[in-house]
């Protein structure tokens, strides 16, 4: 039976005490229907509960239940219902100390190791020198093993490696399967992936498949002094809450990690470990899913991830047309453009631009903010950036401050003279 909750119409009185603390405000309050006001009700209002909205968290429940311990008539109050569907408990695993080792999933994509693979590494180093225990990485491609030695100089102990002609691309499936697989033999204490179009997609089926639970997205990540399990957190109900998830009766503790979230480990050259190659027995598994082909996506700009220079635009902007300079400039610096989520929300520009808490986190050898007051949200997406260069009417707003050279004035005089500028020296 799946999750139901409602409200008992009688019993309600339209106190907006359950709207009040419903974290995903899906609760509204209505005009009661005319037949209620005949059966002699007298309360105006009734709640009604957006069910497809609802999170089953019970909060409603536990106030409306409260005024109801507190009313003086036993008839009101009490009025919410809700109907948890019960889960199964899975089998939790029979002994924790027979998994070791921190493991991350160092992506490859169309043949290229991806940078998260380092990143993950150097955050996994510090879960692993907590708990004393190895750093390994996955390596999963066609003609990758060469990748092997460049992860050990970048801190793993061991690099497991899955070099098959079957991997030559991205299969959904086949990339679960032999991971699965591997995790089953090996038994990692933790595991790494990033918060990629891929980590994300394969490495959700990996937890079911090894009966093991993830945490999507981590920004943060910590090993717990007393019980060695991983606290991974991560931003919740779009940033209001920073949630931190624990996977105490399964292992591997796995998590998905957003790109850019933790600096790159640094490289030791000549740094010794272990290459283990793997085999994968593919008629163990019912793989359905097939390669048929990659059509990039055509894009004028260059993907903030990636760029080493951006150049952000904000309300400052006045109005959409504002982003044709920031293009402009951007371009002229081999640069990508990103945006505050106050311009994004207004629809000047894309999502794929927003950085910040609930965009994308980057960390650009050169980020200039033009228009962009530097709210804590904003701030939490882009203040690793080496250099910042602030554009602003205001000299005390937040980015102003933070900035290495903060320009005060009016970016629609600025903004054309600099380009003017640049396109003189560039001749
Ligand atoms: C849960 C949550 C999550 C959020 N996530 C994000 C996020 O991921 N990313 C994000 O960016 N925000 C996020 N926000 C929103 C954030 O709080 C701010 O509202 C937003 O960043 C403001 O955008 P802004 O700086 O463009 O606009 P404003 O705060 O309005 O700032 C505009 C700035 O432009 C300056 N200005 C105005 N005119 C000019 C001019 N002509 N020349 C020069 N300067 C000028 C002003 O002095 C001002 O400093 C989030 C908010 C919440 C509550």
């Amino acid at each position: 039976m799946p999750n139901r909750i409602y409200v008992i119409q009688e019993r309600c009185t339209g106190c907006t005490a359950c709207a009040k603390v419903c974290p995903v405000t899906c609760i509204d309050m209505v005009e009661r229907p005319a037949d209620d006001k005949a059966k002699g009700v007298k309360w105006p209002r009734l709640a009604v509960i957006d069910e497809i909205k609802c999170i089953f968290c019970g909060a409603c429940v536990d106030t409306c239940n409260t005024l109801g311990e507190k009313a003086k008539k036993p008839d009101i109050f009490r009025a919410i219902v809700m109907e948890k569907e019960t889960v199964a408990p899975t089998t939790p695993i029979l002994d924790p100390a027979l998994f070791k080792g921190v493991w991350c999933y160092a992506e490859v994509r169309h043949g290229k190791l991806m940078s998260t693979a380092f990143e993950l590494l150097n955050i996994g180093r510090k879960l692993a020198g907590d708990l004393k225990e190895d750093l390994s990485a996955v390596l999963i491609g066609h003609n990758v093993s060469a990748s092997a030695q460049d992860l050990i100089e970048h801190g793993a102990d061991k690099v497991y490696v899955l070099d098959d002609p079957m991997f030559a691309q991205f299969v959904d499936e086949a990339y679960a399967a032999a991971l699965t697989d591997l995790i089953k033999r090996e038994k990692p204490n933790k595991f790494l992936l990033p918060a990629s179009t891929i980590g994300r997609s394969f490495g959700s089926r990996v937890a079911i498949s090894a009966n093991t639970g993830i945490t999507a997205d981590a920004t943060e990540l910590a090993i717990d002094p007393q019980t060695g399990t991983l606290d991974a957190t991560r931003p919740s109900f779009g940033g209001n809450l920073m949630a931190t998830i624990l996977c105490e009766k399964h292992r591997p503790e796995m998590a998905t990690v957003r790109p850019m979230s933790f600096p790159r480990s640094d490289r030791q050259p000549g740094r010794q470990g272990k290459v283990i190659p793997v085999t994968f027995d593919a008629s163990q598994w019912k793989i359905r899913e097939k390669f048929v082909e990659f059509v990039a996506e055509k894009s004028e700009t260059q993907d903030i991830a990636s760029a080493e220079t951006i150049v952000s635009g904000g309300r400052g902007l006045g109005k959409p047309e504002g982003f044709k300079l920031i293009e402009e400039f951007a371009k002229l610096l081999g640069g990508a453009v990103g945006a505050s989520r106050a311009v994004v929300d207004a629809g000047w520009i894309p999502y794929r631009h927003q950085i910040g808490l609930t965009g994308r986190t980057v960390r650009p050898k050169l980020y200039i903010a033009c228009g962009i007051s530097g709210a804590i949200q904003h701030l939490a997406g882009m203040s690793s950036s080496e250099f910042i260069v602030a554009i602003n009417k205001d000299p005390q707003a937040p980015m102003m401050q933070l900035a290495n050279l903060a320009v005060e004035g009016d970016l629609c005089e600025i903004l054309p003279l600099v380009i003017e500028e640049i396109k003189k020296l560039k001749g």
